[in-house]
């Protein structure tokens, strides 16, 4: 049996009941076949895809708080500490129901590769709890998120491990978490990122993880001698990814005409309304019914079905697996030429493959939403050097990085022979350079 089938085996003989976490780990091996094949004897001798599928530590624990009628509610938190061969451990942290340990390994893991293909000092991790933002009281999100940094502070610091926003968490749940660490730690540090501007925070970091997807995505389509110009594309979702992507591809005179939650989904025929949505989503946090309500020509729709809509291009930025092969057919077959991801692995293996399969250009998000991360080590740079950047030096440092990501991708997997399949360029640039960290400190 080859060296990747015994390790993805032995991942799900280990791990079981983590589905999410077998996906990832399936995902990212297979296409590192070529690599581990040709290094084989000595990856065997030093175990490195035994070491990189298990997390240097994890951590599981209680998250006590009282809602606002005194009851006591209980969640529970999770932080995984998974690679820091080359550098301090970062990645957000998600609060919603559906948290479970499966699900934040399969988000750490990833978050190795897309940390590294940054090209930035950053290790992987990732954290959250099973906790529902929705719905609760300012005084019940202070409460909870006080309970969880008081039990999360003594794994992390500015030098060991930086949590950062994902879904649930944005810029006031992490006001509030770093508020209780400040407390309790009594040290004034970047250990979040993520910040309001008044305390450390970057410019350009609520923007960076859509606007860096369509960075990359422009630069993509301009390799393969495509613009995004004049494009309609399918976004899904109506959250922070999703409405600085549909922003930044209108910038770009792309056509947005699609946006989605939990719960429906909008077409908008004259293209979405970025004022709008944010007011609906940002301010009122509220359906996207609204949002209809505002925009008398588009149609809302109960359920899902952004992928039935004709584009070129579709961005998910909602969840995990939102686009199956059944939506991959249909997106084939109105003429979709390329896919790139906002959220983590919001297709599933089947969908991609029929994506490749077909010749729809197709980026992965630990490279295609990278923007949000490498903005966040930004921020840590300006924490370090007790200095803000404008807006316009993190955004133009920001392009660079994508930039520079799709180009690295593109020829490694030009140098495996796997030219225009970025799925593998993307693993292959990724892992490389966390391996050679990894082989240089010794059995660690
Ligand atoms: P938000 O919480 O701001 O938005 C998530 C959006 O997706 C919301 O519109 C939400 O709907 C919708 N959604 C959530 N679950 C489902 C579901 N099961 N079906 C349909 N829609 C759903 O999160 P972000 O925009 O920050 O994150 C989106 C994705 O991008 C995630 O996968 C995240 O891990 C990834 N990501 C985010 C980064 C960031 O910087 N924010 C960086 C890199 C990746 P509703 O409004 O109803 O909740």
């Amino acid at each position: 049996m080859s060296y990747v089938d015994e390790v993805i085996e032995q991942v799900i003989a280990k791990n079981p009941a983590e589905p999410e976490f077998h996906q990832a780990v399936k995902e990212v091996l297979e296409s590192l076949r070529p690599v581990v094949d040709a290094n084989e004897e000595k990856y065997r001798k030093e175990a490195i895809l035994e070491r990189i599928v298990n997390p240097e530590r994890q951590f599981k624990f209680r998250v006590p708080w009282v809602d606002d009628k005194g009851q006591v509610r209980v969640n529970t938190g999770y932080r995984v500490q998974f690679n820091s061969a080359i550098g301090p451990y970062k990645g957000g942290l998600r609060l919603h129901p559906s948290v479970n340990l499966g699900i934040i390994k399969f988000l750490g893991f990833e978050q190795i590769f897309k940390n590294s293909l940054t090209g930035l000092p950053i290790g992987g991790g990732k954290g959250g709890s099973d906790f529902d933002p929705k719905g609760k009281s300012d005084r019940e999100i202070m409460a909870f998120c006080q309970s969880f940094m008081t039990e999360l502070c003594k794994y992390i610091g500015a030098d060991t491990d930086v949590p950062a926003g994902d879904i649930g968490t944005g810029a006031r749940e992490i006001g509030y978490m770093f508020g209780q660490y400040k407390r309790i730690r009594g040290v004034y540090e970047g250990v979040l990122t993520g910040k309001g501007l008044s305390y450390g925070g970057s410019l350009a970091r609520t923007e960076a993880t859509g606007y860096g997807l369509l960075y990359i995505t422009k630069e993509m389509l301009k390799s393969n001698g495509v613009d995004i110009a004049g494009k309609t594309i399918a976004v899904s979702g109506a959250g922070n990814v999703a409405i600085y992507a549909i922003q930044k591809a209108q910038e770009m005179g792309a056509k947005v005409v699609t946006c989605s939650d939990s719960t429906g989904w909008i077409y908008d025929p004259d293209g979405i309304d970025v004022a709008t949505l944010k007011d609906v989503k940002e301010v009122k946090r509220a359906r996207l019914t609204e949002y209809k309500a505002a925009r008398p020509n588009a149609e809302y729709h109960e359920g899902k079905g952004v992928w039935t809509v004709k584009c070129d291009i579709a961005l998910p930025c909602a969840t995990q697996n939102e686009l199956d092969v059944e939506d991959a057919k249909t997106l084939v077959a109105n003429g979709c030429i390329a896919v790139c991801e906002g959220a983590n692995m919001p297709t599933t293996l089947e969908a991609t493959q029929y994506l490749q399969d077909n010749k729809v250009y197709f980026v992965p998000g630990k490279a295609a939403n990278a923007g949000g991360v490498a903005t966040s080590a930004l921020e840590m740079s300006q924490n370090s050097e007790r200095l803000s950047w404008t807006f316009e030096e993190v955004d133009s440092k920001l392009q660079g990085i994508m930039v520079n990501i799709f180009h690295n991708l593109d020829e490694a997997a030009k140098k495996y022979g796997f030219e225009g399949n970025y799925v593998v360029g993307a693993n292959i640039a990724g892992f490389e350079k966390v391996v050679d960290a990894m082989l240089a400190q010794g059995v660690c």
